[in-house]
């Protein structure tokens, strides 16, 4: 992003009026020019208001993220890991920017942004993603061969997130498997995982989060499940939006850092105790049929169980399948 509308979005923050004509003198711009930076900012999807005779502003305010602060807030053995902390303004996916940076056995790179313009779900899905509002974060790292945790990745993030939200005081998450957390019945985070890498060489991951902060309610309105953000279960935590990144970036390296040291097994008990389909009747969306049971947990690969008729349990990886719970 142009410094000139990073400069602009700085003056905005503060979600008080400004006029054209005081924006113009202090950015050395004129005020069609103003104008024309607000309209690329609607274009990113911030609403900026417009009032006669008073000018600009930003209702609410903004807490935009900041590279330095979230890098300060990061305890120092999670900050020799990181080679950097990238925050961009605006991307087509945190996690396709990721794809194709190289990382260094034992460093990660970890890349924000305040907005995504093709943010991604599982397969082909849209990842909702307005502008500075929520948390969108990718960490790219190379996993060892021997560290087989491919098919329970995406659960091991979902305990680190549900780690977070303890610790800022949410004591009821729980885990959709493969990659959801939900809060009430309502999805909170999403986690996307990728893998690549070249035949029997070191295999690397990108691990895509995204996590609701304060979800402008026009952007809610465009996905069409129960969602909930952060700022509803805790007022004013959308204000340390960059303390929040540093320590989900952290809890993430630290699960993963458990993992490394043979705590998988452990960590995977951890995701069985916040499992929210545990003993619920699903439909599971397979490519090309439905299977019906009742969700019994997952095995040590992270593979879903379900009990069908005469209890048998059958084990499926998350690869082609959609669960949900049934009507
Ligand atoms: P699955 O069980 O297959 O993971 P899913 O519908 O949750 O099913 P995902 O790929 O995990 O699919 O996530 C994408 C879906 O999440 C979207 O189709 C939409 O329903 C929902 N979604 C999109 N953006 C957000 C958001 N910011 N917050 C909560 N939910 C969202």
């Amino acid at each position: 992003m142009e410094s000139i509308q990073q400069n602009l979005l700085q003056r905005l923050a503060d979600g008080r009026f400004h006029s054209g004509q005081e924006l113009g003198e202090q950015m050395g711009l004129t005020r069609a020019a103003v104008w024309k930076y607000i309209r690329e900012l609607r274009g990113l999807g911030l609403a900026v208001q417009s009032v006669r005779g008073r000018g600009y502003r930003v209702a609410g305010g903004l807490s935009l993220l900041d590279e330095s602060a979230i890098h300060q807030a990061l305890p120092e053995n999670s900050r020799q890991r990181i080679g950097c902390v990238e925050v961009f303004t605006s991307l087509p996916s945190t996690s396709s920017y990721l794809k194709d940076k190289p990382v260094r056995p034992g460093q990660v790179a970890v890349c924000l942004a305040e907005t995504q313009t093709q943010g991604r779900g599982r397969r082909g899905r849209h990842w909702v993603s307005p502008f500075a509002a929520n948390i969108y974060a990718s960490i790219k790292l190379q996993l060892s061969l021997e560290q087989n945790i491919y098919g329970s990745l995406s659960l091991l993030i979902g305990v680190a997130i549900c780690r977070l939200l303890k610790e800022v005081g949410i004591q009821d998450a729980s885990v959709k498997w493969p990659n959801d957390v939900f809060v009430n019945n309502a999805k909170l985070a999403g986690v996307l995982i990728e893998f690549n890498g070249e035949a029997n060489g070191p295999v690397n991951a990108v691990i895509g989060m995204g996590l609701n902060v304060r979800m402008p309610p026009s952007a809610g309105e465009q996905i069409d499940q129960d969602w909930i953000d952060l700022d509803s279960l805790i007022p004013g935590v959308a204000r340390h939006r960059n303390r929040v990144c540093a320590r989900l970036v952290d809890t993430v390296l630290s699960v993963l850092e458990q993992s490394e040291q043979g705590g998988v097994a452990e960590i995977l008990t951890e995701w069985r105790e916040l499992d929210m389909l545990f003993d619920r009747e699903v439909v599971l969306q397979l490519p090309n049929r439905q299977i019906s049971g009742r969700a019994a947990g997952i095995n040590a690969q992270g593979h879903l169980l379900i009990e069908q008729s005469e209890g048998q349990l059958v084990a499926f990886a998350s690869g082609e399948v959609s669960v949900r719970v049934a009507s």
